[in-house]
Parts: structure tokens; C-alpha cells; sequence
């Protein structure tokens, strides 16, 4: 793990606001790892914010719903922030608020859900894991071998983001009472809320109104505190074997968007349409934190923050580690986008590659215990089978490897290539 400059005080103290409500959405079919979502409306017809819109006749898929109220315009291929391009549904606004079905669920009705209903309710909301995975939660919350522990992920290791951190800053008591659904919903009977020790309002927040059956453990900051194996690593002192996953060592981890994402599904029969995004980065006068409808373009986000001081060099969806460079602002937000990043021309500058020096840096730091450097050779050979016995399917694409090379190699990029090449 490696220390990075944090880079979060721009937004680290604002408060979330709402975006106004853009004048068009293009909500994309696919914003989960599963089968690509079917619509479920046409062109021309009317829908009402938190309508469903799309759904696969598939286990693995996450459905989709409209995030405002308007008239369905098209239904077409547009820019996609994680797979380049992919079909989206447009939705132009008809300026009002309107909802599929406002309603509160009473804390009785809550409590008498049994964990079978709990998921049926996360699956018909669209819930994916808000932290970057996309998975679909309802399958998540769903392990094949009991769990018993459960680690709520307040680490947000990247830097420049503020998202989750304002979250659980604003939202303690509601992301609480989602705590409480998900471990009843895996059976777990230990919880523990991991945060990094550069959110001290959040910590507050939490030790506050926390009963004792919840430990709040308070982690170093460092990254990637916030990867799963490497959480559990620090919170249980347990480690996940190579090629296992949590479940296998009955631990569930879930970050905490997507535990208030399960809250608003429970409580206010509310789906998941709109998510916190931290907008910031050097050529924006006045970064935020904003609650955005899915599907709204970027570049809306980016006016509202506006000015922008600099022309960026480079946008990032995500964080800088591990998020991804955008060829266009039109790109729209997904359920996945927790920071759009604008770098300056000396911030993005690409240095030229070198010759590895075999330093070992990237094998010391790797927090997957992997060795970058060799998979980096199978990878420029196409010796796929090489990668595989090398690991590669435990990187989780954090990125150090590249932060610390001293040659600049393009470490992660090949290993990415790698475990493509061995998936198809
Ligand atoms: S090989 Fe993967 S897990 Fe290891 S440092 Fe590089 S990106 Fe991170
Ligand atoms: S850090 Fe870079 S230079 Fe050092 S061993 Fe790894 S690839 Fe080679």
C-alpha cells in the first residue's frame, strides 16, 4: 500500500447539492457487469421519474430506471464512460419532479421484510455496488456459503474524492438503518463500519449514533485501503486466498453508497436514479459535491461548477487511479461515477516509457502480491497462459504498479490487456 497526496480539501467541507434538473438524460442500458439491460419503453412515451425503464431476462443484470420526468425522444447508441459506447435511452424533461411512487415505508413494515424480500427490493431498485464494481447487489447480498461477517466500506481511498465521505458526513443515521437491512439480509452477526482516518467528521458522525454492536474501525489512510481483500486484510487481520473471494472466508464488504442506495430502496421505495458525484480538479473554479440524475452528461455537472479556469488537458470519471480518461464531456453519469476529475496539461502529461531496471518496486508495492514486471512481459508477448500462472486475475487494477516505476512503464495497462485476452 502507498501513501498519495490526498488532494480532497477542495470539496472535503461542502455540503451535497442538488444539480438542477437537466433538460436531457441519456441513460445507458449497460451500467452493471451482466447482461446489457432490454427497454422496457418506446419512443414518444411519457415516464415519471423512477419508472422502469429497462431489464434482461437474465440473473446477472441490474435494471434500470428514468431519472427524471419527461418524453422518451430516442433510443440510441451515445457515449458511455466505462465501455466507450453503448445504447441509451434519452429522456427529455418536462421540467417537474414527478414521481413513479412516492411513498414511505413504515419502520414496521421494514422490520417484518424477511432477507428473501430485503433482495427482491435491491434487485427491482437496480442496485449495483456504487464503489466502482457495478455488480449487481441483490446477487451480492445473495452469497453461496454463510457469511458472517459484514464490513461496511467507508475507506473512499482515492484521492480528490468526497462523495462517500460526504455521505456518511450528511447520511449517518440513514446509511445506519441500511447497515441493519444488509446484515440481516447475509446473516451477519459481526459489523464493522471501516473508515480512513482523514474523514474525522464521518468518524464523528458514526461514533455518535452507533450502538455497540457495530465497531467502527478507523484505518490509515492509504491506497487502496478501499480495495475488498485488501479491507478485510486490515479490518479482520484475515486474508482472502488467491482466487477466492470474500465469501469464501464468510465476510461480505459493501461500500456505503450503495448501502444508502439500499436505505432509500427499503424505506422510500425509491430506486436507484440519481448519485452523489465530487466534481473537481485544477481547471474548476469551484469544485462540489453534487446529487446528479443518472444520465445526465458530464458537461452539466462542469457548467454548474463552472468556471473552468484552465482548458482540461484530461477528464476523468472516477478517481485518478483508478478511473478512466473521457474523450468527450457528453459522456453521461452512471451508477458507478463517483467523481469526474479535470487535469491541466501538466497534470495529465504522459512521460515516456523506459526500459525496466528491475528495481522490484512494483512487486514490493503490489497489494495483490502479484509481480507486474514479469506479467508486464508475458502480457508485450501474448504469452496469455504465462499471465494466468503468474496471477493475473487477482490484480485488481489499482494501479501502483504504474505510480511507482520508476521506468514509467505502462504496468497496468498491459496487465488489463492480459486478463482480457485470458476472459475471452
Ligand atoms: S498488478 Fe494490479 S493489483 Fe498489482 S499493483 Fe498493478 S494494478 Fe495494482
Ligand atoms: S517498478 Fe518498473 S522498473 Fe522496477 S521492476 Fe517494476 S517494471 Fe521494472
Amino acid at each position: 500500500m502507498v501513501r498519495l497526496a490526498e488532494c480532497k480539501d477542495k470539496t472535503e467541507h461542502k455540503p451535497i447539492e442538488v444539480l438542477l434538473l437537466p433538460k436531457k438524460v441519456y441513460i445507458p442500458l449497460s451500467q452493471h457487469l451482466g447482461k446489457i439491460c432490454v427497454p422496457e419503453v418506446k419512443v414518444g412515451d411519457l415516464v415519471v421519474r423512477g419508472q422502469l425503464i429497462a431489464s434482461a431476462q437474465a440473473h446477472v443484470h441490474a435494471r434500470v430506471h428514468a431519472s427524471i420526468s419527461g418524453k422518451v425522444t430516442a433510443i440510441q447508441d451515445w457515449p458511455h464512460p466505462v465501455l466507450g459506447r453503448c445504447k441509451a435511452i434519452v429522456i427529455e424533461g418536462d421540467g417537474s419532479d414527478k414521481l413513479s411512487s412516492p411513498s414511505r415505508i413504515t419502520q414496521a413494515e421494514v422490520d417484518s421484510f424477511s432477507a428473501e424480500q430485503i433482495r427482491n427490493i435491491i434487485f427491482e431498485a437496480g442496485i449495483v455496488g456504487m464503489g466502482g464494481a457495478s455488480f449487481p447487489t441483490h446477487i451480492k447480498l445473495n452469497p453461496p456459503k454463510p457469511v458472517d461477517t459484514l464490513i461496511v466500506n467507508g475507506a473512499e481511498c482515492e484521492p480528490f474524492l468526497n462523495s462517500d465521505n460526504r455521505l456518511m458526513i450528511e447520511k449517518a443515521k440513514e446509511i445506519i438503518a441500511g447497515i441493519k437491512l444488509v446484515a440481516k439480509c447475509v446473516g451477519a452477526k459481526n459489523v464493522y463500519i471501516a473508515i480512513e482516518d482523514n474523514k474525522p467528521e464521518a468518524i464523528k458522525q458514526f461514533q455518535s449514533i452507533c450502538d455497540k454492536r457495530y465497531a467502527i474501525s478507523i484505518l490509515k489512510s492509504q491506497y487502496p485501503q478501499g480495495g475488498e481483500k485488501q479491507l478485510i486484510k486490515n479490518v479482520l487481520r484475515k486474508e482472502v486466498p488467491r482466487g477466492k473471494l470474500p465469501f469464501d472466508i464468510a465476510v461480505v464488504v459493501q461500500n456505503v453508497a450503495t448501502i444508502y442506495a439500499i436505505y432509500e430502496a427499503l424505506y422510500l421505495a425509491k430506486p436507484l436514479y440519481e448519485r452523489t458525484v465530487t466534481v473537481t480538479g485544477s481547471c474548476i473554479d469551484n469544485p462540489k459535491n453534487l446529487l446528479v440524475p443518472i444520465g445526465t452528461p458530464i458537461k452539466e455537472l462542469i457548467n454548474y461548477c463552472g468556471p473552468i479556469t484552465t482548458k482540461p488537458a484530461k477528464i476523468i470519471i472516477g478517481g485518478p487511479m483508478m478511473g478512466l480518461a473521457q474523450f468527450t464531456d457528453e459522456v453521461p453519469v452512471i451508477k458507478s461515477t463517483g467523481g469526474v476529475l479535470l487535469f491541466s496539461e501538466k497534470e495529465a502529461r504522459v512521460l515516456e516509457e523506459e526500459f525496466c531496471i528491475r528495481c522490484g518496486a512494483c512487486v514490493r508495492e503490489c497489494p495483490a502480491g502479484l509481480m507486474p514486471c514479469l506479467i508486464n512481459l508475458s502480457s508485450e508477448k501474448s504469452l496469455w497462459q504465462q499471465a494466468k500462472d503468474y496471477g493475473v486475475a487477482d490484480c485488481i487494477e489499482c494501479g501502483i504498479c504504474n505510480y511507482v516505476c520508476p521506468a514509467k512503464r505502462r504496468l497496468v495497462q498491459t496487465v488489463k490487456r492480459a486478463k482480457l485476452e485470458i476472459a475471452k
